[in-house]
């Protein structure tokens, strides 16, 4: 319960940062810290929406729900978010401090990958559907670019 950090890891090749937009959406699985009960369908959330916490609505999180075991509605908030850069070692990119709810774990499936070439030209590539590592080829650059062996853990 509290604050928990989410860790990626992946071997980089020819990209030397992946960072996730404020408006994308971060896709988890969350247990709920009352009960226990992991929930078995991923749930998103994202930077930039901040919705009310009942009953009165003053504060805001960044994810609201109701506990599907206990009933209780719990929130987390996104406290920072920070690009990876560590190839091939683990970096903390999200951190969330927890009310009621933890992450589980982090699916991730999109990034904006940046790097730079020889010569210092720099440049950005969309990076989707991660799931099983990533591979593209840089016709401007003639770079082979990659994401791969991907880990994520949540301490
Ligand atoms: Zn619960």
């Amino acid at each position: 319960m509290g604050k928990c950090e989410i860790q990626f890891k992946a071997d980089l090749e020819n990209v030397s940062s992946l960072s996730v937009p404020a408006d994308q959406d971060w896709t988890v699985f969350v247990k709920c810290s009352l009960c226990g009960e992991v929930h078995d369908k991923p749930v998103t959330m994202n930077e930039s929406e901040l919705l009310p916490l009942p009953p009165k609505g003053r504060t805001e999180a960044n994810f609201v729900m109701k506990c599907k075991l206990c009933g209780r509605t719990s929130s987390m908030s996104i406290k920072s978010v920070k690009p990876y850069s560590a190839s091939g070692e683990y970096q903390t990119v999200m951190t969330i401090d927890g009310r009621g709810f933890e992450v589980a774990r982090w699916i991730p499936d999109r990034f904006v990958g940046a790097g730079v070439n020889d010569s210092g030209a720099e440049y950005e590539v969309e990076i989707e559907d991660l799931e099983d590592g990533w591979c593209d080829f840089d016709d401007r650059f003639d770079l082979p670019l990659s994401v791969l062996d991907i880990e994520t853990r949540v301490i």
